[in-house]
């Protein structure tokens, strides 16, 4: 994809850097910290170890700062070659954002903060659940934790810091801006939504909030999925409630809106099925108000469903669809979002937009569609880290394809340890172990670095609103 993104506007954002400017992470060289640790913890009072002397503004050059052309796609890979200030980038329900500069090598990283960690048994468990996920995670389609910061004392543990990879932008980010999206564009992230999905089911995970905003986009069209706030492992147990809190509304599947008391990883699919009509027609396909219109909109598209495909509908929903005038199906109009939606876009298109999970297509069968096959051999020419090209002195250099180009995950993510946990103090305890346990690796530890300017702006920056949160599910009952 040499044409690229223009991923420069996206960084109109960005504050110029000021020469005094402080970064927010500091190598926490182990000593130091111990030493900071036997003061009486009077300097950790505010939840953090103090710097290292060894500041990391020491080790770099300090240059004026331009932005100009510094996103041609390789970025990332190279320690940043000037100051740039650490600024926030995104929040949601559970989390800030943050890019900062990585002092031990100079490279822009996402830092993620998760604040509030210990308020209630639910949303300590959800963490760690998160923090696990992130640590379990290796997949290039899939966001993982580069690191952890080093918690302070057990007593004082109150948030959680979290290093991910910094990718520049996002698919709704993408989508509402002027920037075209080329048919190869569209096949490429889909391919690699779906890539990484599959991983994740193969895993037993369920995202449950698929949507273009977690889906985010390095300036070479490298996508990953993000945000495992409402992730799960799967319920094998079809008896078992699961909460309808999940999935912004625009791209919740119908049988979370009817009141499903289960579901499946057939969620997911349904939100890529919204986001692939979303890159088509540049413009949200279900966009409603309330959760009662969004069924509305979806029925205008696929028409009433029949009784069998509302089976895992709540009773009340169930009579609420049958009392609705009866509507035929219309999936014509898929045809008339653009230009770009081709016979065989609408035929994959129409397969994830069905309404019985049953009948929906899985991932690994969207994955078999011929639409996907120019996607596929795109991501594998030039933008994986699977395949190689072996290049021979005096040869044509061969790209060697992986065997498996849609690797599934080695073994499924474990949940049994959730179960065991009955106190937010027990959560604590492992928590902070589990922390210490990843920090085992020859790393310099990291901490947070309390005199950094913006450090101020970050230590209070908490999550969404929850008038910015997606409308609760209608009360059928
Ligand atoms: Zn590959």
């Amino acid at each position: 994809m040499s044409a690229g993104l223009g991923m420069q506007a996206y960084h109109n954002a960005a504050a110029p850097t000021s020469h005094s400017q402080h970064a927010i992470l500091a190598a926490a060289a182990a000593a130091a910290a111990a030493a900071a640790h036997n003061q009486g913890l009077t300097q950790a009072a505010s939840g953090f170890y103090p710097a290292n002397s060894h500041h990391p503004q020491q080790q770099q050059p300090q240059q004026q700062s331009h932005h100009s052309n510094s996103n041609n796609g390789s970025n990332n890979q190279q320690p940043a070659q000037e100051a740039q200030p650490d600024r926030p980038i995104g929040y949601g329900a559970f989390g800030v954002v943050w890019s900062v500069t990585d002092p031990r090598d100079g490279k822009r990283v996402a830092l993620k903060k998760m604040p509030n960690v210990f308020q209630s048994l639910v949303s300590s468990k959800r963490v760690f659940r998160e923090l696990k996920m992130l640590c379990f995670f290796k997949h290039d389609n899939v966001l993982s934790a580069l690191d952890i910061l080093q918690p302070p004392h057990i007593d004082f543990f109150q948030e959680i810091y979290v290093i991910t990879e910094l990718m520049q932008s996002d698919l709704h980010k993408i989508i509402v801006s002027p920037q075209h999206l080329s048919t190869d564009h569209i096949k490429v992230f889909l391919y690699q939504i779906l890539r990484g999905l599959k991983y994740l089911h193969s895993a037993r995970i369920l995202h449950r909030d698929i949507k273009p905003g977690n889906l985010l986009v390095n300036s070479n069209c490298l996508l990953k999925i993000c945000d495992f706030g409402l992730a799960r492992v799967e319920e094998a147990d079809a008896n078992k409630a699961m909460t309808q809190e999940v999935v912004t509304q625009y791209y919740r599947a119908p049988e979370i809106l009817m009141g499903a008391r289960h579901y499946s990883s057939a969620v997911d699919v349904w939100s890529i099925g919204c986001i692939f009509g979303e890159l088509l027609g540049r413009r949200i396909l279900f966009q409603a108000q309330t959760p009662i219109q969004q069924l509305e909109l979806i029925t205008d598209l696929l028409g009433t469903p029949n009784v069998e495909d509302m089976s895992s509908a709540c009773e009340a929903a169930r009579k609420h669809m049958i009392r609705r005038p009866a509507k035929p199906a219309s999936l014509a109009a898929l045809y008339t979002l653009s230009s770009q939606a081709t016979h065989e876009a609408v035929h994959l298109l129409s397969q994830m937009l069905v309404f019985n999970p049953e009948k929906r297509i899985n991932v690994i069968d969207a994955l078999a569609h011929p639409y996907l096959d120019e996607g596929r051999l795109r991501f594998h020419s030039c933008m994986c880290r699977c395949c190689q090209t072996a290049s021979q002195p005096g040869s044509v250099a061969v790209r060697r394809y992986a065997s498996d180009l849609e690797p599934s995950a080695v073994q499924p993510f474990e949940d049994h340890w959730e179960r065991e946990l009955t106190s937010t103090h027990q959560v604590r305890e492992k928590l902070h172990k589990f922390i210490m346990d990843q920090l085992m690796s020859s790393q310099v530890p990291l901490c947070i670095n309390p005199a950094s300017a913006a450090y101020k702006s970050f230590a209070s920056s908490t999550v969404a609103h929850p008038s910015e949160l997606p409308p609760s599910p209608h009360n059928w009952e």
